[in-house]
């Protein structure tokens, strides 16, 4: 049997008529960029959250881009990140013009937390920008108590965590901004790019709607340097129409982890723990092995796609030299990044998928399904 990994087509299949309704009305509109869609969805997609506000923009990485300079962040500054994470995060901090710190993630989840935040945190470091990374969610109690004692300010990377939430609280109300992605293959993903900020703060939600659209505080008058970072009407609608699905999506991920959590106890196998009154949103499968490129070979024979996120630590790519960093700086991360493997967890996946997995990996370590 053949376990995709992504299986975006078997998802439009399964929402076509809304999906097709809601392209057609946005081509019979007339209308294509920042309109009633886009209005419609900030709207839901913020009482989805919890949230008083979201700005839409065209990516998550200009989302995370847009959170920091709307949050303050500028060339003054240094913005704490994790090593664990993928490039878009370090590179929307360089793009925000502030200063990059890196900081190793906990064993357990391979999320910032507070203690690992703390060794690092440099005078000038302003920012702590946390990643919900897997869909898990970051220390959010200890990193707000971190930033509340030295004066930081917390913003969010949910790119990974759409639904996710810590003691009831959906991730991305916890930051003074936090940025989200729809690329395709996340949680609540568009049909191209796409991205939002969330924020509680009426002046932030102002200047956001002005810094992705050239500074205008109306229509041809800039009060303020700003670019043009928009989601246009069709990943609105197709948006609206994906939200919908989002909580039973999340929740069969959750099905799925759980199937996977109990089959793979008692094998050299590590998961990833979840925090103490956390949801995750499950966005990634992650297990730790030593012979991580073997057991990927060995599913692959047997039509089981997998995925390595991530296979280099930020400190480590070559792009980012400059920074300073070196091989043996952040060790759980390296380690992470050697061994880690994503098996598939799409909602679209049956249960006779799932076996197959299990099967596939036990079957690795000599053990009978
Ligand atoms: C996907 C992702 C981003 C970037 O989002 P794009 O929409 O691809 O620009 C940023 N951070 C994390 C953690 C992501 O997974």
């Amino acid at each position: 049997m053949r376990v995709p990994f992504g299986a975006l087509d078997a998802d439009y299949r399964a929402k076509r008529v809304d999906l097709d309704a809601a392209v057609l009305r946005v081509l019979a509109s007339g209308r294509f960029v920042l309109g009633d869609e886009v209005a419609a969805f900030e709207r839901e997609f913020a009482a989805h959250l919890g949230a008083r506000h979201v700005v839409s923009c065209g990516s998550g990485t200009d989302a995370v881009v847009l959170a920091l300079q709307a949050a303050g962040a500028g060339p003054d500054d240094a913005v704490l990140l994790p090593a664990n994470t993928c490039v878009p995060t370090l590179a929307a901090v360089r793009l925000a013009g502030a200063r990059p710190r890196l900081a190793d993630v906990d064993d357990r989840t391979l999320t910032l937390d507070a203690s690992s935040a703390a060794a690092s945190l440099h005078p000038d470091v302003r920012f702590l920008l946390p990643v919900h990374l897997y869909g898990g969610v970051a220390d959010l109690a200890g990193l707000g108590r971190l930033a509340d004692e030295r004066g930081l300010q917390l913003v969010e990377d949910c790119a990974q965590s759409h639904g996710a939430s810590l003691d009831g609280k959906k991730t991305g109300t916890f930051g003074r901004t936090a940025a989200f992605s729809f690329y395709p293959s996340k949680n609540l993903g568009a049909y191209g790019d796409g991205g939002a900020v969330a924020t509680d703060d009426a002046a932030l939600a102002e200047r956001l709607r002005r810094l992705r659209q050239y500074g205008w505080s109306r229509r041809d008058f800039s009060i303020e340097e700003g670019r043009n970072s928009r989601l246009d009407e069709l990943q609105a609608a197709i948006l609206r129409a994906k939200l919908v699905y989002l909580e039973p999506e999340n929740t069969r991920r959750r099905a799925i982890a759980a199937l996977y959590d109990t089959a793979f106890r008692g094998l050299p196998v590590q998961t990833l723990a979840v925090r103490p009154g956390a949801v995750s949103a499950r966005h990634l499968y992650p297990i730790r092995v030593e012979r991580r490129d073997a057991l990927r070979e060995h599913l692959a024979n047997q039509g089981i796609e997998t995925g390595i996120h991530y296979s280099t630590p930020l400190h480590l790519q070559p792009a980012y030299a400059f920074l300073g960093y070196r091989s043996g700086d952040f060790p759980v991360a390296e380690k992470a990044c050697a061994t880690i493997l994503s098996l598939p967890i799409a909602p679209t996946l049956s249960d006779a998928h799932v076996d197959a997995v299990i099967a596939g990996v036990r079957s690795f370590f000599g053990e009978t399904a």
